[in-house]
């Protein structure tokens, strides 16, 4: 590139794009953004990630580099009216790394660059201090040595060991100075040994290698590695930027400090400063550990005039971020000076609370006061969750796999988790990944941990869907199940040690750590009520039982978009009815089943009703293959093995009395009939063989080779159309009820499975005589919506016709997903689904974030095509996807007028509903803006 087009490689703070944290990294930017609004901060200036990507690149400083680092030097020696390498006012230095994004795993800091012999003395004159001179160099010889010489921390740690042992001293504030001077000279010579050359005493020549350090950083393998975990492409950040900044010193007496500190309250969102600082301290120390911080409240009586600067300081960032801030300090004999801020990382707890009550003090509107919270992390708000205030320490990190966080006892098999959590123990189940075969592990566990496999492997995916907390992948962990125990880092696991494990943020902790139930707070009312108000989609529930539709109103539920009537049969009461149902020969026998079903239905629609007021209540007729009712073929086959063996045993008994007759010995005869014979034992058992035969040979009938494909949904309610008959009968008396009551009610019937208007037609010439029957029998005239479910690609294609029929639709993703990629949902997510999303032949799970490039073109089609037919028609989906974020903004921008998910997911959705709606809006102003602009 030309040079006069090339942008500086530098910036001062006074000039740096505080916005521009691509270029400068986000710490070089926020330096740049809290100089220029007058805050506090040491000058320094920012080399940029540009500079960083052209080093890399050639393995050498790219031309004029050197040129502008030295110009910004002489910039900072005016200012600070120090010079870099001045025996008599020496300027020292530290050198930082920062990217666009926060990594751990870059560089450490090299504070105090600038400091050689000559400096030293100095420094030693100029503050009249020895100690704090001799302090600050051996720091300086240590950092620079490991970071930019590669020296290992061993070589200094060892001989400042051995002084603080002969000098009997615990802490580094025991130290005396010239304790310090023989440490300092220590280390110089373990650099000497290491490097095989001296200590570099040239200070230019050490802020090179410094920079060129940071640069090298860029691609070391713990920040490669970082960036690999964390998908954290070149188009987020690229390259680190150096940050060369002023001293300045908290360690000079007890007029100085250094602390850290938030805005607010990250764990629970209370509106008060959080942090610790450290009088008389360097950075690094309150980060090491060597001396225990103040909570920064104590501040606020100790030195109060420095409290107060400190909340001047606090408030500045606030206003003027308009976001929680995590930010560093030090004072210098009694001046504070910002090092450092960023935006604050908080709980979901922390962020509800802190977004209400932003909002409510004017620093966010309602608008950003939802954009700042990201609607997963309301699910973790509904489970189960580490006390905030808890001071546990991880030792293993995975996959939030599923939300909730648990403690137990650690089981490294599914039967020992069965046999210890049936025996009323608490267990984690941990293995190295889980298969169909551990199900019942599950079922006995408090959460599950897993060493290997993502969010789509097998434990995931099932602990998911059973509501229990899921760290997956978290490699650092090595299980070994024969010997019944786990590795993390030094720490064997036993079985029954206790462990913890948080689902919502992968973590693994030792030991039991306290867990919060969850809480609907008050917060959280408010926040989604905004939500409510901004969004345009609805969201509604998918729940089948009164009690479910309870609890689906409480999460805010705006209706039920989905009641599958055939989970109501599951019940033992129902079960029989069923059963007889199914095995009805005749439309009598079918009917007087039916009969008895009736009243159960309408109770249990009567309890819908009640729960969700004037609120949509959507009933779908029977879906499944009615077999699914029965038991399996060997099941009964074997029951009937086992039937028989005991009528055997029943006639072997008759027949050892009349045995023991022809023995002519009373005294045997007496023996055998007092084996008690059960009364009426044969005839019983003739009766259940009957039964059990008579549901064998209806299993053998109504055997199918693809089930899911079969004889299910609307097409038994075409061929059997009195169970569709009674089903609707019993929703349009339920309602008669609830109206004839005062209540109010909006039921709708949704027929599923269909895949043309014939079938529709059909099951709706059902309704008319039904309707007028219960309005003459009852004097109440019920009125209700008649749609479709839409799962069935054909459907899709003929939606414009189904639209002539069905007043709405509804889309059923689950299926739908599976007739467009032809997966079965479970053979895909058990075998190849895993395969397929680690190596990107798919990007996610289609079963869980909808599949928008194809899926989404059915259903654009079909909403086009129905809306076409009726104008303004009502259009849903109620697949499980429907309570995912992106599914929900895919959604809103085809125009659906509900999602309809599970009620965990309710204030998920409702969150996402409003942030699709508000980013869309922002999306257009920003083309308008740029249309006009053209
Ligand atoms: P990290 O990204 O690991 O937090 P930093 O670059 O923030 O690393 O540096 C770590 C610590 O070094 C800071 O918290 C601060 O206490 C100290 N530090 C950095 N620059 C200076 C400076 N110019 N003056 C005094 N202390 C500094
Ligand atoms: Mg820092
Ligand atoms: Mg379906």
């Amino acid at each position: 590139m030309d040079d006069q087009q090339r942008q500086p490689y530098a910036f001062s703070f006074e000039t740096g794009d505080g916005q521009n944290k691509k270029l400068l990294g986000g710490k070089g930017a926020n330096l740049c953004e809290m100089t220029q609004i007058g805050l506090n901060v040491p000058p320094g200036f920012v080399v940029t990630t540009q500079a960083c990507l052209d080093f890399l690149e050639n393995d050498q400083l790219p031309e004029g580099l050197a040129d502008e680092i030295n110009a910004q030097l002489t910039a900072l020696e005016e200012k600070t009216g120090k010079g870099f390498g001045d025996p008599n006012s020496p300027l020292l230095l530290s050198v930082r790394s920062g990217s666009a994004l926060s990594m751990p795993g870059m560089m450490d800091t090299i504070l105090n660059l600038g400091l050689n012999q000559e400096t030293l003395q100095g420094l030693i004159q100029q503050t009249g201090d020895e100690r704090f001179s001799y302090d600050a160099y051996r720091r300086f010889i240590q950092l620079f040595g490991k970071v930019a010489l590669g020296v290992p921390d061993e070589a200094f740690d060892k001989p400042f060991e051995e002084i603080k042992r002969r000098e009997g001293v615990k802490a580094d504030v025991g130290l005396s100075a010239e304790n310090l001077k023989e440490a300092s000279e220590r280390f110089l010579e373990a650099v000497r040994e290491h490097t095989g050359r001296a200590f570099p005493e040239d200070v230019k020549e050490g802020l090179t290698l410094a920079v060129k350090a940071v640069f090298r950083s860029w691609m070391g393998k713990r920040a490669i590695d970082y960036r690999r975990e964390f998908k954290i492409t070149p188009d987020m950040a690229n390259g680190t930027a150096v940050n060369i900044m002023t001293m300045v010193f908290g360690n000079m007496g007890n007029d100085c400090a250094t602390g850290v500190g938030f805005t607010r309250n990250p764990g629970t969102g209370e509106n008060l400063m959080y942090g610790e600082y450290l009088v008389n301290a360097q950075g690094e120390d309150v980060v090491a550990g060597i001396r225990t911080p103040k909570p920064v409240q104590d501040m606020a009586t100790e030195w109060p005039d420095m409290y107060q600067q400190l909340e001047g300081l606090r408030n500045r960032l606030e206003t003027h971020y308009r976001e929680v801030q995590d930010f560093e300090y030090t004072i210098e004999k009694g001046t504070l000076y910002c090092l450092q801020t960023r935006n604050g990382k908080m709980n979901a707890v922390a962020t509800v609370r802190t977004s209400v009550e932003m909002a409510n003090d004017g620093l966010l509107s309602r608008e950003e006061a939802l954009l700042r919270v990201d609607p997963e992390l309301l699910e973790q708000l509904l489970h189960p969750m580490l006390d905030p205030d808890h001071d546990g320490v991880h030792v293993a990190v995975g996959l939030p796999a599923s939300p909730g966080a648990a403690s137990g006892k650690c089981v490294f098999d599914a039967d020992r988790a069965e046999l210890l959590g049936n025996a009323g123990a608490k267990v984690i189940l941990v293995r190295e990944e889980t298969k169909p075969e551990d199900i019942h592990g599950f079922f006995a566990s408090q959460g599950i941990l897993t060493s290997r496999g993502g969010k789509t492997s097998h434990a995931a995916v099932v602990a998911r869907g059973m509501g229990k907390p899921c760290v997956a992948g978290a490699e650092g962990i090595e299980v070994n199940t024969e010997n019944r125990q786990a590795r993390v880092g030094d720490h064997v696991l036993i079985e029954g040690d206790v462990i913890t494990i948080d689902g919502g943020n992968g973590k693994v902790y030792l030991g039991e750590i306290e867990t919060v139930p969850p809480e609907f707070s008050d917060d959280l009312r408010t926040l989604l009520g905004w939500a409510d108000e901004a969004a345009r989609i609805k969201v509604l529930a998918n729940t089948d039982t009164p009690d479910g539709a309870v609890t689906a109103a409480d999460y805010g539920a705006m209706g039920i978009g989905l009641c599958r009537t055939e989970r109501m049969f599951n019940a033992p009461d129902r079960l029989p009815l069923v059963v007889d149902m199914i095995l009805a020969n005749t439309t009598e026998e079918r009917q007087a089943a039916l009969d008895r079903l009736l009243p159960v239905q309408r109770q249990d629609f009567e309890g819908l009703f009640k729960a969700m007021g004037d609120r949509p209540v959507t009933i779908r007729l029977l879906d499944p293959p009615i077999h699914e009712f029965l038991p399996t073929e060997r099941q009964l086959e074997q029951e009937l093995a086992h039937l028989r063996q005991l009528r055997g045993t029943i006639e072997g008994m008759r027949d050892l009395v009349g045995a023991t007759k022809l023995m002519g010995d009373p005294e045997k005869v007496a023996a055998a009939e007092k084996i008690p014979l059960p009364a009426d034992g044969v005839e019983l058992i003739d009766e259940a063989i009957a039964k059990k035969q008579l549901m064998l040979d209806k299993v053998r009938e109504l055997f199918e080779i693809n089930p899911m494909l079969g004889h299910r949904g609307v097409r038994l309610g075409i061929t059997y159309p009195e169970i569709y008959a009674m089903q609707i009968q019993a929703v349009i008396e339920a309602a008669a009820i609830c109206q004839s009551s005062g209540q109010h009610v909006k039921p709708e019937i949704m027929v599923p499975q269909v895949c043309t208007a014939q079938e529709l037609m059909k099951v709706r010439e059902l309704v008319a005589p039904l309707q007028q029957r219960v309005a003459s029998e009852t004097g109440t005239d019920v009125n209700f919506s008649f749609g479709t479910m839409i799962e069935v690609v054909r459907a899709c294609m003929r939606a414009g016709q189904l639209a002539q029929v069905a007043e709405f639709f509804s889309f059923g993703t689950n299926d739908l997903t599976q007739a467009a990629f032809s997966f079965s949902r479970e053979d895909a997510e058990n075998k190849f689904l895993p395969f397929y999303n680690e190596n990107r032949i798919l990007q996610d799970n289609p079963f869980e974030v909808l599949d928008v490039k194809g899926v989404g073109r059915l259903i654009k089609t079909a909403v086009k095509d129905g809306r076409d037919q009726r104008e303004g028609m009502k259009i849903g989906i109620c697949g499980e996807q429907g309570g995912h974020p992106t599914t929900i903004a895919f959604c809103h921008e085809v125009g659906l007028s509900y999602v309809s998910c599970s009620g965990p997911r309710i204030p998920v959705a409702r969150l996402a509903a409003a942030n699709a709606k508000l980013r869309a809006e922002e999306a257009a102003a920003v083309k308008l803006r740029t249309e006009e602009a053209a």
